[in-house]
């Protein structure tokens, strides 16, 4: 049976190209998914239609630890990313639909730890609240496929303030 179908798209009838569906680890060095064959442009503020596959099927897609961050909302150890000193021009996108969520030009160097930037693309991520520490903090995830990213905290550089606190795992670098 054909991966396609346990593809769910909410919401209407448009249907991925398979660049977006034919996730698979990608040799460091190689070009990732072509970006312009999605459905959305790589960086415009437009919605984007959400996509649903079962568990079992994001188990074949992703890595145990892309899995355990993306799927089930765990987090990676500090310094563990070689995503922390990427400091090329391009997109860091969803590692697990290819959707690109920030620019890296709202990249810096938190010193925390995890690659870190001070603003997503426009309607790229959606935020809930996680009460997983005694505080409540502020959990984002990919606005396409829902695979959790990090936490977003009050902290950050100008001009946003803010902080997008990334797992490295949850993303993929598309150079520019
Ligand atoms: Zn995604």
């Amino acid at each position: 049976m054909n991966k396609r179908t346990f593809l769910k798209v909410i919401a209407g009838t448009v249907a991925l190209p398979a660049a977006a569906l034919g996730y698979r680890s990608i040799p460091a060095g190689s070009q990732p998914q072509s970006a312009e064959a999605m459905p959305v442009s790589p960086t415009s503020g437009k919605a984007v239609v959400k996509i649903e596959l079962t568990d079992a099927e994001w188990k074949t897609r992703l890595t145990p630890v892309q899995y355990k961050v993306l799927r089930k909302s765990g987090t990676e150890p500090a310094f563990s990313s070689v995503l922390n000193d990427e400091k090329r021009e391009g997109l860091f996108a969803c590692a697990g639909c290819d959707l690109p969520l920030f620019k890296s030009a709202s990249k810096f160097d938190s010193g925390t730890g995890w690659p870190s930037f001070f603003e997503a693309i426009p309607e790229r991520v959606a935020t809930s609240t996680d009460y997983k520490l005694i505080f409540p903090r502020t959990e984002y995830h990919c606005a396409r496929c829902g695979g959790h990213q990090g936490h977003v905290f009050k902290d950050g550089p100008k001009p946003t303030g803010l902080r997008y606190c990334n797992n490295g795992v949850a993303l993929k670098f598309q150079a520019a």
